[in-house]
């Protein structure tokens, strides 16, 4: 079934706020067996959005599902439903049922009842109620010439609960509940894009079901498994199956699927051995202990974190001797192992990652260009090391620092 989704809302077109609605509702389709064919963007302004509305009603393939999010609030710049009565032929009336809720919610509440809100009673003609028990504007079902359009608001919390409850089963009585579509990301560390494709390209073939692809976000290079069937069961199954084929091949560099990415992996291994890390960071300058504090429950294994960026101060507080930061600069293999054995002695743990390196833009010589870093893990098995020459802007190199040193640590974890 051809299946849009419309953003509205001028802080969305602006940049202002990041549209989040849209990812979370093409994944919730896809569940549904929907896959978003197009999404379109629009801001606060009639105009596009009556074009818009009007081309689905007369130029799409049929049955069609609309999901409209935003501009449903109570002020003047909100025209989602005056541009649906426009474009759908369905002038708006005020339903009594909204109103005596909007009310209500108004007296619960204590607030003013400001006259503006009875616009949010206002439902285009023909159109069913969608309750919104979260917030004063309710949505609405509206068919017409088979295009099935739903209007939720833009607020994320009040569009995903309408969803859940409200949309969902008008849409799984449409579809007849024949599709599922599932997806599961495999993500990996330490090749590029292409090798990663190279090394599976036999199951990237077009039209294959499950539909394999990769991407790259946030510094790891992730495959995409995409499987449709009839149940839910079935889809899973495919995944299964494909994800066991697939991770075979990748060996190594495969992290872990969906939420599982490298601080997840690392923290899930070291907290099931009961074993301690600690971080000295010198270019991250904080980014690794972030990295591992966003994990839920780190505090299980993570001691602390300290980031020493002038010399003395590695100096100091990780006794990395003086002489040695002078003879090798303070970017050098000697000094990111100094550092981490220095870390790992200071508190007490069973392994301590470091991080030294030229995040640039400025700072890079001809003998230690920008890019240029040196991570090294100290544990009971001794102390590792890695020179990376890392390209992008300074906060590439330095997420990709965080990300190799943590990477370095879950390979000597799996040993
Ligand atoms: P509205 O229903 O248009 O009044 O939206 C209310 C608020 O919800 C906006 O100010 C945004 O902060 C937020 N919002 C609206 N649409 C989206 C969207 N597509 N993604 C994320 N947040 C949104
Ligand atoms: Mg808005």
């Amino acid at each position: 079934m051809h299946t849009e989704t419309i953003s509205i809302g001028s802080e969305l077109t602006s940049g202002a706020t990041v549209d989040t609605n849209a990812s979370w509702l093409a994944r919730q389709l896809a569940r549904l067996g929907l896959a978003v064919a197009r999404h379109t963007t629009l801001p606060d302004s009639m105009a596009p959005l009556v074009t818009q509305l009007r081309s689905l009603r007369t130029h799409l393939a049929r049955p069609a599902v609309v999901i409209v999010t935003g501009g449903l609030g109570p002020t003047l710049d909100d025209i989602t439903r005056e541009a649906v009565a426009d474009a759908f032929d369905a002038p708006l009336l005020e339903n009594p049922e909204c109103r005596k809720v909007i009310e209500e919610i108004f007296r619960q509440r204590g607030w003013k009842f400001a006259a503006s809100n009875l616009r949010q009673a206002l439902i285009p003609t023909g159109a069913e109620v969608l309750p919104n028990p979260r917030g004063t504007a309710p949505g609405f079902y509206l068919v017409r010439d088979d295009v099935h359009l739903f209007s939720m608001p833009g607020v994320p919390s009040e569009m995903t609960g309408m969803f859940t409850e409200q949309v969902v089963p008008r849409l799984q009585k449409l579809t007849g509940g024949t599709a599922v579509i599932l997806e599961r990301i495999l993500h990996t560390f330490g090749l590029g894009e292409s090798t990663v494709g190279e090394t599976i390209a036999a199951h990237m073939t077009r039209g294959r079901n499950p539909e394999v692809g990769t991407t790259v976000a946030d510094g790891l290079v992730s495959i995409r498994i995409r499987a449709s069937a009839a149940t839910e069961t079935e889809a899973l199954a495919l995944l299964n199956r494909e994800a066991a084929a697939l991770t075979p091949l990748l060996g190594e560099i495969y992290v872990g699927s969906d939420d599982d990415r490298l601080p997840q992996v690392v923290a899930r291994l070291l907290t099931a051995r009961h074993e301690t890390l600690a971080v000295a960071e010198s270019c991250t300058g904080g980014l690794m202990s972030k990295l591992i504090t966003d994990v839920s429950g780190a505090s299980a294994f993570f001691i602390e974190g300290t980031i020493t960026y002038a010399n003395e101060a590695k100096t100091a507080l990780l006794a990395v001797p003086a002489e040695m930061i002078r003879q090798h600069g303070a970017v050098s293999d000697p000094v990111a192992r100094a550092m981490a054995e220095g870390m790992r002695s200071a508190a007490g743990t069973t392994y301590a990652l470091s991080a030294t390196g030229i995040a640039g833009p400025a700072g890079g010589t001809p003998t230690k260009p920008v890019g240029l870093v040196f991570v090294a893990l100290a544990g009971p098995r001794g102390t590792t090391a890695l020179q990376l020459s890392l390209p992008g802007d300074r906060d590439r190199v330095r997420q990709r620092a965080a990300l190799a040193a943590l990477n370095l640590l879950r390979l000597e974890l799996l040993k």
